[in-house]
């Protein structure tokens, strides 16, 4: 009785911290799966390299841009592009068709996603006009991070975060919730991590198991769980984005709405030609929150209405990442981020 009360309470002041911050609207980001080619070779990803069993694609640059053309003439102005680390999508391509897609949609936003690079691809992405980088470290817990990623450190994805923040791009990270061998210590880590990292953008989701991988057997994260630490991450990071995942959705059914009522400001409606979605399985049961046609980004407003939310076409930069960049203008100008665009 008293740990709901608890939680009614947390979920309600975080509700109205982010209400103060963001306001009502929801920032939409078009979703575009790229790529599900993967070098690495995570222990809970149905993308990982042993997985034999995914069909592999890519899309080439044509489709990329049909995509990302079709949600501009719908109004969506930030475009997110996640994959897999793919070696046919070395950092020099990646820039090439970032630079292409802002020719084309001048107003848009770019996010990447695309795991661990070199500091120096991070820059020139940075140069070719890439406003935004997600990369979640996962687990905070040095020893669990590298099990679990197949022998990839904690401190190589720590310091993939430093090299993009100092490449002057608008940071997201995160982590699972419930991965097999979490402790409540590693939880509470998680959150400290994210506030110690002073994140732009925040993303978390409930870990779950996929039959084809070798974490089959172990049971899922929790969707109460999520949506506390959601709670706990607005309330300690007033300022970030806050998105309401696609793996809470997959989780349960009312679980992205569950988090947008409890802090979260982000939507990320799928935009990956349709032909290829079902073949970009992270984890079983994903859920459509799909962009085909006007009509659905129709019902997903209608949807947020109801939820006494609406929708935001906006590029939906973090208040953050502004004020970053306003006290990055008042310093001198050698020590500003290398991009050259702030
Ligand atoms: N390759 C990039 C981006 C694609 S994976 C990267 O790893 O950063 C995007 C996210 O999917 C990962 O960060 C991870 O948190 C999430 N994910 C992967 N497998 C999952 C699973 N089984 N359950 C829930 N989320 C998962
Ligand atoms: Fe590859 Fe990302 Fe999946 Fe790891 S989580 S196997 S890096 S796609």
């Amino acid at each position: 009785m008293l740990k709901k009360t608890y939680e009614t309470t947390l979920i309600g002041q975080a509700d109205l911290v982010r209400k103060n911050r963001y306001g009502d609207g929801v920032w939409i980001r078009g979703l575009l799966e790229f790529t599900n080619r993967c070098r690495q070779n995570c222990l809970y990803c149905g993308l990982r390299r042993d997985n034999s069993r995914v069909r592999r694609y890519s899309l080439d640059e044509e489709e990329i841009f049909a995509s990302v053309n079709q949600g501009y003439r719908a109004g969506i102005r930030t475009f997110v592009l996640q994959g897999g680390e793919d070696p046919a999508w070395p950092a020099l391509r990646l820039c090439r068709t970032v630079e292409d897609i802002k020719r084309r949609a001048p107003e848009a936003a770019v996010t990447l996603s695309c795991g661990i690079m070199e500091r120096e691809d991070y820059r020139a992405l940075a140069s070719a006009g890439t406003d935004r980088y997600l990369l979640r470290f996962e687990t905070c817990d040095g020893e669990l991070h590298r099990l679990l990623r197949d022998g990839v450190s904690l401190s190589e994805r720590l310091k993939a975060l430093i090299d993009l923040r100092e490449a002057g791009i608008e940071l997201g990270s995160g982590f699972m919730v419930g991965l097999p061998g979490e402790t409540e210590e590693i939880s509470r880590g998680n959150l400290t991590l994210c506030r110690d990292l002073d994140l732009d953008m925040v993303g978390i989701g409930p870990f779950i198991a996929n039959p084809e991988t070798p974490l089959a057997h172990c049971p899922s994260g929790s969707m109460e769980e999520t949506v506390r630490l959601t709670a706990m991450l607005r309330l300690m990071l007033p300022d970030t984005n806050i998105p309401a995942t696609t793996a809470a959705g997959s989780l349960s059914p009312g679980g992205r709405e569950a988090m947008l009522a409890a802090g979260a400001n982000v939507l990320m409606p799928n935009i990956t030609p349709p032909r290829y979605r079902d073949h970009y399985r992270l984890y079983p049961g994903k859920t459509r929150l799909e962009l085909d046609h006007l009509p659905e980004l129709d019902s997903i407003s209608e949807a947020l209405i109801k939820a006494g939310r609406r929708m935001d076409m906006g590029k939906g930069n973090s208040i953050s990442w502004k004020r970053r960049v306003e006290s990055t203008r008042s310093r001198p100008l050698h020590r500003r981020p290398p991009d050259g665009s702030i």
